[in-house]
């Protein structure tokens, strides 16, 4: 690798001081010519009239460079590499965009009748099937929207499970590289969380898990490959451990796009497992949407799903509302249909190699890890699966911490990796190239935090001033979420 070839991506040029609409309308403006109305006009009833809302009056150009403006400060996976670990950030093929557009799927009611949308509850029914087959599991829910919900779900079947068996199981053993959604969801089902404690080789440990269970312990909630990029070397004794306990066992699945056909999570004993369909299957994400969670279970949990659920029957395709142990509906109608339909369009385009793209993003981790590892700390030094973990070790000697480095590579022209998590690591970045980065562009990467290593060295305060190139530099982020200026006053 040439560390010479390194050019910055564009992030310098214009900088178009941007307002809100409130800020630049005038009254009288408008970006409309409709033709004058030929019916008479007649006031409000007294309990609806009133001022109305304060509406911003723009010419139609003042509107389109507004929006158009904006949309080139955001960042995103079409502008550029976004090694956000534990997030997968892949690219998102266009055709999954297309098909979730048709009109059939983008226009169709959740309040049509089956008959009308048998083509969607095909595809509902046979991506049920296609999710069973890649985790090795028996069945499940697309309800849930989001991976956290997905969690919820899971943690409800668990409940579920327990409460009909007679027992009042309360305790749920959760690793300390767990996501913080998973103590989380734990405790809105009424659990209890028990952590366990992380062991030297960064995994944890069937002996530590042993010493933990009890007759109270409802299950174990366990994020494979870990947090830290790293396979759970001993899940399969750990399980059965649980199981033979009487406990049962959930997956967050968000790391799924490590292990797709590599791992059957049935065969390792799992009971339930949220996959995020926008993480592992491609859907745009981040900013808090759009997603989908959706569960697969085992035999065991299968009769608690969330119903309805789809079936196939002697007229093609329909719902099954006879669910007697089923923990019910957790979402307004069946999911988030189109993300899902982006799944799906994944899954059939991918087909087998579905298993070379966690091959690729597995690959793809490991070569960062070792081209980076003599100038940033690496905690845990062994294969990494999808992601690898970093700390700021090295460079706090100097003064420079995970923050700067991150703000500085901001000026190279990448998003910055996630910082500071998983919170068992002090100062940790965490990198995430997925499958879908080329060759070149792992190296540009790879040049530019060499780059940043070098600089902490040589002068510690250029790290210390970015990012430089934006249109903003650091910003207040304390202030900016405990008092946030909703009303428009200017940042400049
Ligand atoms: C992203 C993530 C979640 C939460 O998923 P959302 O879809 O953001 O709710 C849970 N666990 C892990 C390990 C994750 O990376």
């Amino acid at each position: 690798m040439n560390e010479s070839s390194f050019v910055p991506a564009g992030t310098r040029g214009l900088v178009l001081r941007e307002g809100l609409l409130w800020e630049k309308g005038k009254p009288g403006r408008s970006a409309m010519s409709i033709p004058e109305s030929g019916v008479p006009s007649a006031s409000l009833p007294d309990d609806l009239a009133g001022p109305g809302p304060d509406w911003p009056n723009l010419s139609e150009q003042e509107v389109a460079r507004h929006y158009t403006r904006l949309s080139t400060w955001n960042f995103g996976l079409d502008t550029g590499m976004y090694p956000l670990g534990s997030c997968t950030m892949k690219y998102n093929p266009k055709i999954n965009e297309i098909l979730a557009a048709l009109p059939g799927f983008a226009r169709a009611h959740p309040l049509l009748p089956d008959e009308a949308v048998q083509g969607e509850l095909r595809l509902m029914h046979a991506l049920e099937e296609y999710l069973a087959e890649i985790t090795g599991l028996a069945a499940a829910s697309l309800q849930p929207g989001a991976g956290a919900h997905g969690e919820l779900c899971g943690m409800l079947m668990i409940a579920a499970y327990h409460r009909n068996a007679g027992s009042g199981r309360t305790k749920i053993l959760i690793p300390d590289t767990s996501h913080g959604t998973n103590p989380a969801s734990a405790a809105m089902c009424g659990f209890e969380e028990v952590k366990i404690p992380l062991g030297p080789g960064g995994y944890m440990e069937a002996a530590t898990v042993r010493s933990l269970l009890t007759d109270e312990v409802a299950g174990l909630m366990v994020t494979n490959p870990n947090t830290l990029g790293l396979f759970e070397s001993d899940l399969a004794d750990v399980i059965s451990l649980v199981h033979d306990r009487g406990g049962l066992v959930y997956a967050d699945g968000a790391n799924l796009n490590a292990i797709m056909g590599y791992a059957d999570l049935g065969r390792i004993g799992v009971d339930v497992v949220h996959i995020n369909t926008h993480k592992t299957l491609s859907t745009p994400h981040g900013g808090g949407g759009p997603g989908a969670g959706p569960v697969v279970v085992s035999r065991t949990l299968a009769p608690y799903l969330p119903g309805p659920r789809v079936v196939k029957n002697e007229n093609g395709y329909g719902w099954n509302h006879d669910l007697p142990l089923s923990i019910g509906r957790i979402h307004g109608f069946y999911g988030q249909f189109r993300v899902l339909v982006r799944a799906y369009a994944y899954i059939l385009s991918l087909g087998p190699e579905l298993k070379k793209a966690s091959a690729l993003a597995v690959l793809n981790a490991n070569y960062i890890k070792e081209s980076l590892k003599d100038l940033y700390e690496l905690p845990f030094d062994r294969p990494c699966m999808h992601e690898c973990v970093f700390t700021d070790g090295r460079q706090k000697a100097v003064g420079v911490n995970t923050l700067d480095i991150a703000k500085r590579l901001i000026d190279l022209g990448f998003h910055p990796p996630t910082i500071y998590f998983p919170l068992v690591v002090n100062g940790a970045i965490m990198i995430e190239p997925t499958e879908s980065e080329s060759r070149e562009e792992l190296d540009a990467f790879i040049a530019a935090m060499r780059q940043v290593a070098r600089e902490a060295e040589e002068n510690p305060d250029l790290l210390l001033q970015a990012p430089t190139a934006t249109k903003v530099r650091r910003l207040d982020e304390v202030s900016a979420a405990r008092h946030p200026l909703l009303t428009g006053d200017m940042l400049y």
